[in-house]
């Protein structure tokens, strides 16, 4: 079987903390303290179906919101920084997502 070649990969920048678990900030302590550390992610947007135990983001593509799983590629202080480190690698950023400035 040939691997799909022409599979779409979005990616999103978002201003976000990773949670710890699938628990939350609510019920756990450490995903509490992960909830403080925010910065600007990579994602790899995930459009695979999920086992439902994953954190989901909000996207907007094709004008329609999307919940979807993400595979978290890096972390940046800045957004400027996080935009090129995607630009350079050629990364389909997902335009009008609910990032906010
Ligand atoms: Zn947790």
């Amino acid at each position: 079987m040939k691997p799909q070649t022409n599979k779409e990969v979005d990616y999103v920048i978002k201003w976000m903390s990773l949670g710890h678990c699938a628990r939350g900030p609510k019920w756990c302590e450490k995903c509490k303290e992960a909830a403080k550390l925010k910065k600007f992610y990579i994602l790899q947007v995930d459009y695979g179906p999920g086992e439902g135990a994953r954190p989901t983001i909000e996207i907007i593509k094709d004008k329609k919101r999307n919940f979807v799983y993400y595979n978290v590629i890096k972390g940046f202080e800045s957004k400027s920084e996080a935009e090129e480190y995607a630009n350079k690698r050629g990364f389909n950023l997902l335009k009008n997502t609910t990032v906010e400035d």
